[in-house]
């Protein structure tokens, strides 16, 4: 390629060419393909100085002048494109010595990108006002600004300085500083901004229920609001990416240490992790680091007391990971009397020969062999040296009694790795759709594509599964099919259970085999399984006899089940039947519809975690397909749900193939027990979750359990804690590892208690009471009434900011809003809570909502954040330098500033990421730029119809833009937790993924809710009654 293009765009304003430009010569490479040494595609093409700002061809359609893209009109560094870049040229292999990202800093450096540059200011004179004012039209998102200065545009609500402070200790030092930049605002009254906010949609194209349909109209409509005049300006109020794109700033270059005196950063930031001695926040967050003495003190807060768990959670490469310890036959020490186990604050008195239980305060005997001497300050000798004593997360190896049964006589651990069966429909539904296609291709993927063979890397990283992994393949229609795999076979042998009342496994070996042993066999039976039953269709799969037989062949063994549907299981005993039933909606029997009370299946979800099985489904319908039942079964034992609606092989394949390998190989466990203990004065009041809990207050119990999986327990008083005494956590998961060990994983956290309501406050995590509120909500979801939850959710919001009013906040005239600093976006987060499928109010198939809700109980705690507030990130004005990776921290791709989730934040002519963790748009507007296109998706593509509806990725063509938008793309993916990420695309007007999109953009008016504005407004008017401030 002609690299002396580049070299002349980037040299004219790098003083220090000179000295880069060796250096610079050898880092070159082509945005093409994977570089082998970072995720990330490197920066090659500087077109010209910041911001392409594309302009939207034509006149513009809506009369109106545009000033946020005046100025930029419109110079255009794409056209001609083809001057620029001459043909378009193949992959190149990166060169060698070319290292990733450490290369890419000098290579930017040799850009003539300054520190400065970093922040959108270009370096060439005669384009910094451009991008100030740019700047300027994204105020409200700047995160570089001394946190002190007030922001002009968003007074009341400028970043705190107390919200990421540089240095620990900072909370705890300034305790007068709470309350000394309240969170204000004015909000009119309701009358003054319904209906005016936001005038019906002008643009037919649009999905309606949306809002402005022009940036102008945008302007227009919204000009002159602001708090002076009573009424509320929309840049003026808390903003949840202006709150994430600060925290990921931070975090950029700072870890997270536990015992830092803040709380830990939002649950989407990219962080790394320091365990002092608590848990990390990836594992466990506490609602507050703070416990109230009394359960009076935590009511004048009106803050649930909880902890949110995700215990086996995927750590970062370059955090420590969990230290494994194994203490052999007499297994890990233990309170005696609570049985917590051994962790960092546990005393040891009278010489090291006894240690206090930091729960129960037993003295306890140390066990001669984990005698250690302490010095003068009662610390034991050997601490440094172990694990358990100074880590908030340890796992420790356990002894037999921790089994649920003994190794049989030549029976090895690795016996006990980790079995999959791979259950698949091949009635005609599937053969038809593509779902049976679709689904062989995932698990060929999963188990045996590697690296090596030149395969894209996939997130996760495909690697072989643990020795000793066995699997199974059965397939089902109205018979059951079994398959002797074994490897000496040349092809597999087909067994068929016809008896579907008493089904039983007709083989004694070959069912369960090595997978890399049987690769051949396995391979060529599944791709022949598409063939062989588009010839039979049987239109009526029975699934409970299948399962059932499965089930029989791991009942000593436990594992995991991976079953494919695509449509209604109608045949056999326990055969489903449509219940959906419209005229129920909104009614009080509508919960019938989001549980089931099929006796049969819930027998047999109690029967698969009795054996440490856990079921994963991957739906693929067409129609109604009972999500509610099928669903019971997987959220029962702790298993997934992967629900394809209207399935489309050419979109939705590859998105299944990723999450397929996802599924494999995650982290995972199976057969599983967790308990948490907590301090005396506390107790557990409740948990939610997907798991079985046989009794109240029991132990949770899974199936399986893995990386992805979320639950929370909430705790309540049943006395009163020491003011001077902390209180302490601690949860327990005793599981057996995909490698067959047995092991319990201990989490620790310890938090200061306090009598006074404002220390409470100031260390409240506002992600782990959403998730809470989330969790609980979707929990009562099959037994209360959804307009009862949904009030109820309103009601906790108004009583948490009413409570704040009435006992914490400094005197402020009553027609202020007044947020606690560290709830500042709660209020947006309960409205998007509203808004998800789950809970919202209006029309919502139950399998949509049934689905939707079992993803609030237990998904990642990143994945929930993005999941209530979308990020959106816009692509058509990028700086050359973003997405590409950063300058000044290591490892970073820089982010454009996130935008809010509300129509009037869209540009004409813009194109958007937005992903909500389960589904990724790309969002063109009508009127985008063919020069955008063009550079976007390659060489001739000018216009939107000319883009595959499918697309479910971006092309690789050879454009600096094409670059960028792939590795943001790879950024989003590597952010989310629980599903793989694949575009879809929604051109505006021709899409229906545009309706997904209208729904992710929670600040606006739709979903059965109001617009943020106006939910404010709402929320504000009952903490005003309930304040007494009228
Ligand atoms: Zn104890």
């Amino acid at each position: 390629m002609d690299t002396a293009i580049y070299h002349a765009l980037a040299q004219q304003d790098d003083p220090n060419r000179q000295n880069r430009q060796p250096q610079q010569q050898q880092q070159q490479a082509l945005p093409s393909g994977h570089a082998p040494q970072g995720i990330y595609q490197q920066r090659v093409i500087p077109p010209q100085q910041p911001g392409y700002g594309y302009p939207p061809p034509g006149p513009n359609p809506y009369g109106a002048p545009m000033p946020s893209t005046t100025p930029l009109q419109f110079q255009n560094p794409y056209a001609p494109p083809t001057q620029l870049y001459g043909a378009p040229q193949a992959p190149s292999q990166q060169q060698e010595g070319s290292s990733g990202i450490g290369g890419l800093t000098a290579q930017m450096g040799g850009m003539g990108i300054t520190d400065g540059a970093m922040g959108g200011v270009g370096a060439s004179p005669g384009t910094v006002s451009r991008t100030a004012k740019k700047k300027q039209r994204h105020a409200f998102h700047e995160i570089d600004q001394a946190p002190s200065a007030p922001v002009a545009s968003n007074p009341p609500f400028s970043p705190a300085a107390s919200q990421f402070p540089g240095q620990q200790g900072q909370f705890g030092s300034q305790h007068g500083q709470f309350g000394a930049q309240p969170n204000t605002f004015t909000p009119g009254y309701q009358q003054q901004l319904t209906g005016s906010q936001f005038p019906v949609p002008a643009n037919p194209q649009f999905v309606p229920g949306i809002p402005p349909t022009s940036q102008a109209q945008y302007n227009a409509s919204s000009s002159g609001r602001d708090s002076s005049s009573g009424q509320v300006d929309p840049n003026a109020i808390p903003s949840i990416p202006a709150s994430r794109d600060l925290a990921q700033a931070h975090y950029n270059t700072n870890p997270y240490a536990t015992l830092a005196q803040h709380g830990p950063p939002p649950t989407i930031t990219d962080y790394a992790v320091i365990d002092q001695g608590n848990v990390s926040p990836k594992f466990a967050r506490l609602t507050m680091y703070t416990i109230p003495t009394s359960q009076e003190i935590l009511n004048q807060t009106a803050l649930p007391l909880a902890w949110i768990l995700q215990p086996l959670a995927k750590q970062r490469s370059d955090e420590a990971p969990v230290p494994v310890l194994d203490f052999g036959e007499a297994g890990p020490p233990r309170c005696r009397r609570c049985r917590t186990y051994i962790n960092p604050f546990m005393t040891f008195i009278q010489g090291g020969g006894k240690f206090v239980c930091n729960m129960c305060s037993f003295p306890n005997e140390v066990p001669p062999e984990y005698f250690s001497p302490v010095d003068m300050s009662g610390r034991r000798l050997d601490r440094e040296q172990r694990p358990e004593l100074i880590r908030g997360t340890v796992e420790f190896v356990v002894p037999k009694e921790y089994w649920s049964r003994p190794l049989e006589k030549g029976e090895t651990i690795e016996d006990r790795a980790l079995k999959w069966v791979f259950l698949i429909d091949v009635s005609m539904e599937a053969c038809n759709r593509g779902g049976l296609t679709a689904f062989v291709e995932g698990i060929k993927k999963a188990l045996y594509s590697d690296l090596s063979e030149g395969e894209e890397p996939v997130k996760g990283g495909i690697q072989k599964l643990p020795k000793g992994t066995k699997i199974a393949i059965v397939t089902f229609d109205k018979e059951i099919h079994f398959y002797n795999l074994n490897p000496s076979l040349d092809a597999a042998h087909m067994m068929v259970m016809p008896d579907l009342e008493d089904p039983f496994v007709p083989l004694s070996t070959g069912l369960f085999i090595d997978p890399y042993e049987s690769r051949s066999v396995i391979e060529s039976l599944l791709d022949s399984l598409p063939k062989m039953f588009s010839a039979i269709k049987n239109p009526e799969p029975a699934l409970l006899p299948t399962l059932h037989a499965v089930l029989g062949s791991m009942e000593k063994s436990g594992g995991r089940i991976i079953c494919s549907l695509s449509s209604l299981p109608t045949w056999g005993p326990g055969r489903l039947f449509l219940r959906e039933d419209t005229k129920l909606l909104g009614t009080e029997k509508e919960k019938a519809l989001f549980t089931t009370e099929h006796q049969s299946w819930r027998k047999l979800a109690n029967k698969m975690v009795d054996a440490g099985v856990g079921l994963d489904l991957f739906l693929t319908p067409h129609a109604y397909i009972d999500a509610a039942t099928l669903g019971y079964v997987s959220s029962t034992t702790g298993g997934d749900v992967f629900f394809y609606p209207n399935f489309v092989i050419s979109r939705d394949t590859p998105r299944l193939v990723d999450d397929m390998v996802h599924v494999l190989h995650r982290e995972t466990g199976y057969n599983a027990l967790m308990k948490v203990r907590c301090s005396n004065g506390l107790q557990v009041a409740n948990y939610s979750g997907n798991f079985l809990q046989r009794t109240v207050n029991g132990d949770l119990e899974f199936g399986v359990i893995d990386a992805d999986k979320s639950m929370s327990v909430s705790f309540s008083y049943d006395g009163k804690l020491e003011k001077k005494v902390d209180a302490h956590f601690q949860a327990a998961l005793l599981y057996t590892t995909r490698e067959g060990e047995r092991r319990v994983r201990c989490l620790n956290i310890v938090a200061a208690v306090s009598d006074n309501g404002k220390d409470v406050l100031r260390l409240v995590d506002q992600d782990a009471v959403v998730m809470l509120m989330a969790k609980e909500a979707a929990t009562k979801i099959v037994d209360r009434p959804l307009k009862e939850i949904r009030g109820n959710l309103t009601e906790k919001a108004v009583e948490i900011l009413s409570q704040y009013r009435k006992n914490f906040s400094a005197p402020s005239p009553p027609g202020q809003l007044i947020l606690p600093e560290a709830l500042k976006e709660f209020a947006l987060f309960m409205l998007a809570l509203l808004k998800t499928r789950g809970l919202r109010g209006g029309s919502v198939s139950s399998d949509m909502r049934t689905h939707s809700m079992r993803l609030l109980k237990a998904m990642p705690m990143a994945d929930l954040s993005t999941y209530l507030y979308p990020l959106i990130i816009p692509i058509h004005n990028l700086a050359p330098t973003q997405g590409f990776p950063d300058q000044a921290a290591e490892g970073v791709l820089s982010i454009p500033p996130t935008l809010r989730a509300s129509y009037s934040r869209i540009e004409e002519g813009g194109v958007y990421l937005v992903d909500n963790s389960q589904i990724c748009i790309l969002w063109l507007h009508a009127h985008v730029s063919p020069n955008l296109l063009e550079d976007l998706f390659g060489p001739g593509i000018t216009t939107l119809q000319q883009l595959d509806p499918y697309m479910s990725e971006i092309p690789v063509v050879e454009t600096h833009l094409n670059a960028q938008v792939r590795n943001l793309v790879q950024w989003l993916s590597e952010k989310r937790g629980g599903r793989a990420l694949k575009l879809q695309l929604a051109r505006q007007g021709m899409d229906g993924a545009e309706y997904e999109f209208a729904g992710m953009l929670v600040e606006d008016r739709g979903n059965d809710e109001r617009a943020y504005v106006d939910w404010l407004v709402h929320v504000h008017k009952f903490v005003q009654l309930e304040v007494g401030c009228f």
